[in-house]
């Protein structure tokens, strides 16, 4: 059984959940409806589905798929539609009852990925659009069971400074309106190279925020850390408050929820390092 997390409505009001992966993703379950049921019994005002859209041709293993009716499908940007289609439907379906359905995505970075990107968002009008590092040199550096496979070709220190070159390439291409969960491998690398890893981004995050900063790129605070068990949200505090300092936006919640149960996961508790941004503006 999946463990059961805090269920109860929140006591903070009008908060949306930026990151949310419905059951179009292959590693996740709900359909939008039971999302949006629940978003209304936890008493948020919104959410924004972002489901995975992972295409690196050289991904090793299956990353680069998608889920439509419960069939397994490359994900490319036709394939995208009907998930498009039942978010915007669930926008419409909501919005009587007072809940504000927010189409977004989560891009899969890799090197050489703008072209596929840029078709991508000229195809749809998508409110907001994350972009989530989660491979390097074609291998998943968060998922359980290939970490071993991606974090054994380096040492901590390389490992970190290639996830760190890729973040801010991300964030140079100015495609996104926000990174996720900066830096992921905080989810399982402590586990295999030892917990100094939570230091060892300080060489390297100056970079990464002035290009948030140039690009206007926003830092999402994904709470997911504390169903992984780390006690702490991506980015860690220290994090959060030197992008805040350098002037970068770090303004919305991602329970980065992959079930109904995940929604909005300690957003009481993270709503203290919200500071208010505009609302996304609907498409
Ligand atoms: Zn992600
Ligand atoms: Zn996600």
């Amino acid at each position: 059984m999946p463990e059961r997390f805090d269920q109860r409505p929140l006591a903070t009001h009008g908060l949306f959940d930026y990151h949310v992966h419905p059951n179009f993703s292959i590693d996740a379950h709900g359909t939008v409806d039971e999302y949006c049921e629940r978003a209304l019994r936890r008493g948020l005002s919104g959410l924004c589905f972002t489901s995975h859209f992972d295409s690196n041709p050289d991904s090793d293993g299956r990353a680069n798929r998608m889920k439509v009716d419960g069939e397994i499908l490359p994900a490319t940007v036709s394939n995208m539609r009907p998930y498009v289609e039942a978010v915007l439907a669930g926008r419409e379906a909501y919005a009587a009852r007072g809940l504000q359905v927010l189409l977004g995505v989560e891009f899969g970075w890799y090197p050489g990925c703008e072209p596929v990107a840029e078709r991508l968002l000229n195809t749809y009008e998508f409110d907001y659009v994350l972009c989530g590092i989660h491979e390097l040199e074609n291998i998943c550096l968060c998922s359980g069971h290939r970490i071993s496979r991606c974090y054994s070709r380096y040492d901590s220190i390389e490992f970190v400074r290639q996830y760190f070159h890729e973040a801010r390439a991300a964030a140079m291409s100015g495609l996104f309106h926000a990174l996720a969960h900066i830096p992921y491998y905080l989810r399982y690398a402590p586990g295999f190279y030892g917990e100094d890893m939570l230091n060892h981004h300080i060489p390297h995050i100056d970079l990464l925020l002035e290009a948030c900063l140039r690009t206007d790129t926003e830092l999402e605070i994904n709470t997911s850390g504390i169903r992984h068990g780390r006690g702490y949200y991506y980015p860690i505090e220290s994090i959060i408050n030197a992008a805040r300092t350098t002037g970068v936006t770090v303004g919305r919640l991602g329970s980065d929820a992959h079930e109904p149960d995940h929604l909005a996961l300690d957003f009481d508790n993270a709503v203290r390092f919200l500071k208010p941004v505009p609302p996304v503006a609907l498409s």
